[in-house]
């Protein structure tokens, strides 16, 4: 569950933020203390930060300082005065990734971390890599030590069931079935005459063959 550290000195403001976000699916902390929202986001115990800039022991941009100087890349939302250009300002300077000024309406603030947390999803893996070779799964391109090499489909649907299996034993039968389907015949020899291939292609050493039980990459 997505959990948002709510840094906030003011009761009244800190609940009505945490029952919002609770009932929007979030789970919520409640932090009144500045130095204790910087070391509970230092502890990487949250996905986003609700930042107050008037704190006990530490102000919100000495905490948004501290936590961009120790190379916390946590999305932060200041919360900050409206009278107050500065704060915003300061703020953005800081590393906050956004502001919302008070007073504000939950709606107004719920859009705001939808957004923030949707920046900060992390893109889906095209590509798997091991031992300085690199398959592109969606691209469909390999690469050696970064130089492309060019791998026939079937060559590149058994090198992807290695790079997905590094260190683990896979028998021919299993890469009979994953990479041709079931229409080859069990005592065909067309696995041993595709990793020979990818031997040439990829380097030599990648795949081991272990004896009486099949192919391994290291
Ligand atoms: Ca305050």
């Amino acid at each position: 569950m997505t959990k948002i550290l709510i840094v906030e000195d003011e009761p009244r403001i800190a609940s009505f933020v945490s029952r919002g976000l609770e009932a929007a699916g979030y789970e919520t902390v409640r932090i009144e203390d500045g130095a204790e929202g910087l070391a509970a986001a230092l502890r990487g115990d949250g996905d986003l930060v609700l930042l107050d800039v008037g704190l006990p022991s530490m102000d919100g941009f000495e905490v948004l300082r501290e936590l961009r100087a120790r190379g916390s890349a946590i999305p932060v939302i200041m919360l900050t005065a409206r009278s107050s250009t500065r704060d915003t300002v300061e703020g953005l300077e800081a590393g906050a990734n956004d502001y919302v000024s008070k007073p504000f309406t939950f709606e107004e603030l719920l859009a705001r971390v939808r957004s923030r947390l949707r920046e900060n999803m992390p893109q889906p893996s095209v590509s798997i890599s091991h031992g300085g070779v690199v398959l592109d799964v969606l691209a469909r391109r390999a690469t050696v030590d970064d130089r492309e090499v060019d791998l026939s489909a079937r060559e590149f649907a058994l090198a992807e069931q290695f790079l997905r299996n590094p260190g683990r034993v896979l028998s021919r039968e299993l890469l009979l079935s994953r990479v041709w389907g079931l229409d080859f015949d069990p005592g065909s020899n067309v696995v041993d005459v595709y990793v020979r291939y990818l031997r040439g292609k990829l380097g030599a050493d990648h795949i081991v063959t272990v004896r009486g039980a099949g192919y391994r990459w290291e």
